[in-house]
């Protein structure tokens, strides 16, 4: 009998036809529409596999209604939408797709520093609303990226792949992680930082950690009020990291110049959102990884996990390690 799999949104042909090959696939086949958790708990009693996006909440009242679960494949490399704690004790494999997405994901970070730093879709706005009357000194003026210093928190694959952009512009790189790379310092030329260095000393701070109970709410208030009044926050990794409501203060007096934000507390982020609200602000739909053909890879590579694990193989990307003795 092959093993039952449920797929919680619509995936490449190619790559559905491949698990049907090997599993008795349902799917909820929709393109926009997130699968209702009702379904879903409907679905994980009899399923042996899970394929799940960010978007499906795999908690332990879910992971408790599995009777024979063996994998819950994520088709994205951070994995907070699962409790992984649960999984584990459930003797569950969880997988991610780390690797395949860094290079598109550091491409939109850089592209949403730019942006921000370069008010893009303010004076794109301008232009269409007919508010362009003349060439103006000070019209639309931005922030200098060329020679300026940026500033990482989380040099793990994708601070690294932003390093690599932000030579191109003759930056000054600082990084802060909890445990230094001394291989990385020495290659990339990256200098390591306490936290509080690193906010007060960067023009960009770009946010690249998971979102973890450490890093939940990790710049806050207190931490805008170090930052220099000029300095531009990116967040491409996970809303929560950055504490929204000190986000917006800091913005509306003056504390901070702007932000780049790709990722929200709650997603979609709802219209009405403070931070929405400010012209300092450019926003976007959590599209970090969002290329055709990386988005391909990366289901690709869940499909991969999941096929390997339902075979009995380790999976090539295993968050929950210790499960298969690594
Ligand atoms: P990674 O290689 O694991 O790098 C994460 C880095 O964060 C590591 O170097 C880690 O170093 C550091 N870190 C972890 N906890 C920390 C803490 N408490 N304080 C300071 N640094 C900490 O992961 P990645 O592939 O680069 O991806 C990073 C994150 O980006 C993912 O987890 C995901 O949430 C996000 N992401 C978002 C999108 C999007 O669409 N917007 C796309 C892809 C990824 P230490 O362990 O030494 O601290």
């Amino acid at each position: 009998m092959k093993p039952k799999v449920f797929i919680t949104r619509k995936i490449p042909a190619h790559l559905l036809k491949e698990l049907q090959s090997v599993c008795d696939i349902s799917i909820w086949d929709h393109e926009d529409t997130p699968v209702p958790r009702i379904l879903l708990e409907e679905k994980i009693p009899d399923i042996d596999g899970l394929f799940c996006l960010l978007t499906e909440k795999i908690d332990a009242d879910l992971l408790e209604k599995a009777n024979n679960l063996k994998v819950v494949s994520n088709m994205a490399v951070g994995y907070n939408n699962i409790d992984v704690d649960a999984a584990t004790k459930k003797g569950i494999i969880v997988t991610n797709t780390p690797g395949v997405l860094t290079e598109t994901t550091a491409d939109l970070t850089f592209a949403l520093l730019m942006a921000t730093a370069r008010r893009i879709p303010e004076a794109s706005e301008f232009l269409r609303d007919g508010k362009w009357n003349t060439w103006s000194p000070m019209l639309l003026t931005g922030q200098d990226i060329y020679n300026s210093t940026l500033g990482i928190i989380g040099m793990g694959r994708i601070g690294e792949a932003l390093v690599r952009r932000a030579k191109g512009f003759n930056m000054n790189i600082l990084y802060h992680n909890r445990k230094r790379k001394l291989d990385a310092e020495e290659e990339l030329d990256i200098q390591y930082c306490p936290l509080d260095k690193l906010l007060k000393e960067s023009d960009f701070i770009c946010i690249m950690t998971p979102y973890t109970e450490e890093t939940k709410n990790m710049i806050r208030k207190e931490h805008f009020k170090l930052m220099k009044d000029t300095a531009i926050l990116i967040n491409t990794a996970r809303g929560g990291i950055v504490n929204e409501e000190d986000l917006y203060h800091a913005l509306v007096s003056n504390e901070i110049w702007a932000a780049g934000v790709d990722v929200f507390e709650q997603e979609p982020v709802p219209r009405n959102h403070q931070l929405l609200t400010l012209p300092k602000v450019v926003a976007l739909p959590h599209i970090g990884s969002a290329s055709i053909a990386t988005r391909i890879k990366m289901a690709n590579v869940a499909v991969n996990n999941l096929i390997q694990a339902l075979k009995g193989e380790i999976p090539d990307h295993i968050v929950n390690k210790e499960i298969v003795n690594l």
